[in-house]
């Protein structure tokens, strides 16, 4: 049997892992990413430390189907390239499968962090088991892939931009020019965002009110914990989350009608109540065969996703 590599490229460190055929993670490790002089030593270091460590365990280039690895930026699948990853200081062409390929000898595969996530989830998390999968991430943006019918779904290349899903098109000014888009609401940021805009309005008692009104820093994490508390505040604003999101929830699965929508990323760390309050906004407003069948599932494999994801790229390509 052969192995699998999976790398999850970010714009601090680079996870690697070993995996079998069928998903299972035999090592893992990581390396920070040097972003300097335009990010020109990343690959460089990526291909050091695989060779290092096929070294440390005996292993070969043959022991591997082949590696997979998700990316930041714009990702051609077919040419193996990557343009525009700011955080990695790349604003030229990357010939990232050549220069993998020459310096491993292995087979390389790429995809962008988001779509391999989703790949992840569906293949070894909360999607397992169905080939109809959606996952949306809510960190310091909102991302997101599909896997319809077994496939990823890339449109012309940017589909899956779940985070730009407008939601109020009288909201809040987004990063890409539009108003209103899920990301500035349902993002780190977004949230906050919503609590400061929402707290101006409030006269009640509230120890978020208090805290933001102060300058404290409040994070999503604050507000949810407040929200868990019933400060009345953070219930208003956990409710709006709710309904922004479960109403995105609701047109993707009209279009899409997947088994399951896996919501991941930094605020997902909610937890359980955030699934029940997205769920209810979904039921209201999902088409009826398709509240009774698609579930809203957090995700299971937290940071792990990206190289269990980007390991299955191999499998999908064989
Ligand atoms: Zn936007």
């Amino acid at each position: 049997m052969k192995k699998l590599i999976g790398i999850d490229l970010g714009g601090t460190t680079v996870k690697f892992a070993i995996l079998t055929e069928e998903g299972e993670v035999q090592q893992k490790w990581s390396i920070e990413t040097d972003i300097q002089n335009d990010g020109k030593y990343i690959i460089p270091n990526i291909i050091k430390s695989i060779n290092h460590r096929l070294e440390l365990y005996g292993l070969s280039s043959d022991d591997f189907l082949g590696i997979g690895m998700g990316s930041p930026g714009n990702v051609d699948v077919i040419k193996g390239t990557v343009i525009g990853a700011y955080n990695l200081n790349w604003h030229e062409l990357q010939h990232v499968k050549e220069q993998i390929e020459e310096g491993t000898r292995v087979p390389f595969f790429m995809d962008n962090d988001a779509n391999v996530a989703a790949l992840g989830e569906q293949w070894k998390g909360a999607g397992e088991g169905s080939n109809n999968v959606v996952f949306v991430t809510l960190g310091t943006g909102v991302g997101g892939g599909i896997v319809a019918e077994g496939n990823l779904i890339h449109g012309l290349g940017a589909a899956g931009e779940i985070g730009h899903i407008n939601v109020d098109p009288t909201g809040y000014e987004c990063t890409c020019g539009n108003v209103g888009c899920l990301e500035t609401v349902a993002s780190a940021k977004g949230v906050v965002q919503l609590a400061r805009d929402i707290s101006e309005k409030y006269a009640g008692d509230s120890i978020l009110k208090v805290m933001i009104d102060d300058g404290q820093e409040v994070t999503a994490k604050v507000i949810f914990d407040q929200a868990r508390f019933e400060d009345p505040l953070a219930e208003i604003v956990v409710e709006k989350f709710y309904f922004y999101l479960g109403l995105a929830c609701s047109n993707i699965a009209n279009v899409l009608h997947p088994d399951t929508i896996v919501i991941g990323g930094g605020v997902s760390a909610a937890g359980e109540m955030l699934i029940h309050g997205v769920t209810r906004y979904f039921k209201k407003y999902a088409f009826p065969q398709i509240k009774e069948s698609t579930k809203i599932k957090l995700a299971e494999l937290g940071n792990d996703a990206g190289v269990i994801g980007a390991a299955s790229l191999v499998v999908n390509n064989f």
